[in-house]
């Protein structure tokens, strides 16, 4: 089998150790302008520590482009997208676009993206920071040490398999497809061993190999290229199991990658360890091309305009940015040490108890980043 390898993100322009980069900023609807003001504050605070320029061009996704034009993910959009460094999205969505007979909905425009950017691998960094293990449904015994990648490929599988519905005998019929091609398993699976390399070297295939056919060639590509890295732990493990083992011995896990709607489901159960959704950042990634970042919460309607969310999960979005765009390692943990340092310390917003606003949040996470 050719090893398909992953190259790093599009040139960013460097001057001695500067850098300049253009990153498209998608706040969205709900709570997403919100957060996405956050985390683009603690990336100035960053560009101004190193000498760094980031240049940010703001566009619109989602339900208030649906508003302003008619359509939830513009051709101008998207070509901006295309032709940056990476993108900073907040979230789509809300009821005021949430009739299903609608022509165009929201999260249209965020699977058009993701396709549009072939971004075909979302990663979904879960860590339990000791002081928020009470804040989780699950034993503080369970949860001592938790620190697993969910990779979850995105731009394949059930969700973009052909769809038919019909109606025939008086019946209603609905298809949907679950089909992949071995490439695409392929480099999921290989961008997971790269991840794996820098962490515990432990990978954890998850399929349904005993009843889908699409799981027995994700079994087998991933057996083959567990052969190929013969240093590293491969386990295959069934959905079903991986379900039940996230919760009972979540501990034992380092990367786990999977199928695009078993990820969906495995990634929403594996963000409960932490304690809220507030607190979660994604990167989905291609092959070379712009990064795409974003929380995993939703626009949270019933908060919108308060200035109450929490904006960690954006502000560790942006950090992963800075990791797997633009290169910046001691720029990303300088702000994953300064959230560290802030949870710590016991500043937390409404969903974690507490009573700290937005922007006072961010505002303590700035003053700890050295
Ligand atoms: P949600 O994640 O928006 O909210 C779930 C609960 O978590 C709410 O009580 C909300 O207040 C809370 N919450 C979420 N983020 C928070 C934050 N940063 N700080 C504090 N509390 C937070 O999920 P939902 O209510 O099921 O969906 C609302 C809308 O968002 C829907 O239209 C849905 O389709 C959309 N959605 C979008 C995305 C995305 O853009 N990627 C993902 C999920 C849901």
């Amino acid at each position: 089998m050719s090893r398909v390898t992953l190259s790093s993100c599009p040139p960013v322009t460097y001057l001695e150790n500067t850098l300049k980069a253009k990153i498209v900023l998608l706040p969205g609807d709900g709570i997403g302008p919100e957060v996405v003001n956050e985390a683009v504050r603690v990336l100035d605070v960053i560009a101004q520590q190193g000498g760094h320029t980031f240049e940010y061009e703001t566009h619109l996704l989602g339900g208030c482009s649906i508003d302003a034009h008619g359509s939830s993910l513009t051709d101008k959009t998207l070509k901006a997208c295309q032709q940056s460094n990476a993108v900073l999205l907040g979230a789509v969505g809300g009821p005021r676009w949430d009739d299903p007979k609608a022509k165009d909905r929201p999260e249209r425009g965020l699977l058009a993206l993701r396709k549009g950017l072939q971004v075909f691998a979302n990663l979904r960094p879960v860590k339990v920071h000791p002081a928020l293990i009470d804040a989780s449904p699950l034993k503080p015994e369970k949860l001592r040490g938790v620190d697993i990648i969910v990779v979850r490929e995105l731009t394949g599988g059930l969700y973009f398999g052909a769809k038919k519905r019909e109606s025939f005998g008086g019946h209603e019929r609905a298809i949907d497809t679950l089909e992949y091609q071995d490439y695409e398993v392929q480099r999921v699976v290989e961008l997971a061993f790269r991840l794996a390399a820098t962490r515990r070297k432990k990978v954890t295939s998850v399929d349904k190999a005993n009843v889908l056919e699409s799981s027995r060639l994700w079994r087998q590509i991933a057996t083959c290229l567990g052969e190929q890295h013969n240093d590293f732990t491969l386990e295959h493990m069934l959905v079903d199991t991986a379900a039940m083992r996230l919760v009972t011995n979540p501990a034992a896990f380092d990367v786990l990658v999977t199928e695009n709607m078993f990820g969906d489901i495995l990634t929403d159960e594996a963000s409960v360890l932490a304690g809220s959704m507030g607190m979660l950042p994604s990167a989905s990634l291609g092959n070379g091309g712009p990064g795409l970042y974003e929380p995993i919460h939703g626009s949270a309607p019933d908060i919108a305009g308060k200035g109450s969310a929490n904006p960690i999960g954006t502000i560790l979005s942006a950090a992963l940015l800075l990791r797997y765009s633009l290169k910046l390692e001691p720029e990303a943990q300088a702000i994953e040490k300064a959230v560290d340092a802030v949870i710590t310390d016991g500043c937390r917003t409404a969903d974690l108890g507490g009573s700290l606003k937005t922007t006072q949040m961010t505002d303590e996470i700035i003053k700890r980043i050295s």
